[in-house]
């Protein structure tokens, strides 16, 4: 066991829930990373090496937006941004494990870890995404989402362009995970597909991991035989819909995306 600790600590993460047992800057509650801590400012004194996630969200329980530019870079922020703001609702927080797909720590997938150290690192299955009887459009998109390739705002900045702002949210870096999941025209969609075990386990994964498992698994509550293509669907028409409202003037963001999205699932 004792041998087994560090891939212990290294291998798990923090679902926030109601955000009172989570440490914000030393515990691993966003995009499964540590790179909250590798930002903490001794000499800043508006939030304490042993703060609270749920210190960093106001009264109404939305994230404290002010607070958080104040202490972290843009790109950091995007990230904290993808993970849902603390709910008092929601209970204590809960340790995730890396090693099971129910998140649920076994010693077997420890021992699993151990032996082969990146196994749950694995590549995406791309045979089941070139199997998949759908547009070829929805395909390449997922591939470029998968290598981070898709223009946004955040990656055109290398290139000139002076704001790197979602077109949605001023102030937040867009990146592909903001797109595709933090962005609230996305994560209002899987908050309403996920159930609340799942939202721990999605929401603070990084990009690959998350496309990863939505692939090898299905989630939430949609149909049986149905999730890949919801899930595929779903990322090419955020992305589209997003371009659209940032290239074409008329052009009207769906109140109802959610409803287009079971649409569209069912007609492929
Ligand atoms: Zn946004």
């Amino acid at each position: 066991m004792t041998k087994l600790w560090p891939l212990i600590c290294d291998n798990r993460r923090y679902s926030i829930r109601d955000g009172n047992a989570c440490l914000f800057w030393k515990d691993q509650w966003c995009e499964g990373n540590s790179f909250l801590e590798l930002n903490f400012n001794p000499n800043n004194i508006l939030v304490s090496a042993y703060a609270i996630v749920k210190m960093l969200s106001k009264e109404n329980e939305e994230w404290n937006i002010p607070l958080l530019q104040n202490i972290l870079p843009p790109t950091i922020l995007s990230s904290i941004l993808a993970v849902p703001h603390p709910e008092m609702s929601l209970g204590s927080g809960i340790m995730i494990w890396n090693g099971e797909d129910s998140g649920r720590f076994s010693i077997k997938s420890a021992y699993a870890i151990l032996a082969n150290e990146k196994a749950w690192v694995s590549p995406i299955p791309w045979s089941i995404i070139w199997k998949w009887k759908g547009p070829e459009n929805y395909k390449f998109h997922f591939w470029k989402a998968s290598h981070d390739r898709l223009l946004t705002n955040g990656r055109k900045i290398s290139w000139g362009l002076r704001n790197p702002d979602c077109p949605f949210c001023p102030g937040i870096e867009e990146t592909t995970l903001h797109v595709l999941r933090g962005c609230p025209r996305a994560s209002q969609i899987w908050n309403r597909i996920l159930f609340l075990s799942e939202k721990d386990i999605v929401f603070n994964m990084d990009l690959f991991s998350w496309l990863r498992k939505s692939i090898e698994r299905d989630w939430g509550w949609i149909q049986r035989g149905y999730w890949l293509t919801f899930f595929l669907t779903t990322l090419y028409f955020l992305w589209l819909w997003r371009n659209k409202t940032v290239g074409e003037e008329d052009f009207v963001y769906p109140v109802n995306h959610y409803v287009i999205l079971l649409k569209k699932m069912h007609e492929i």
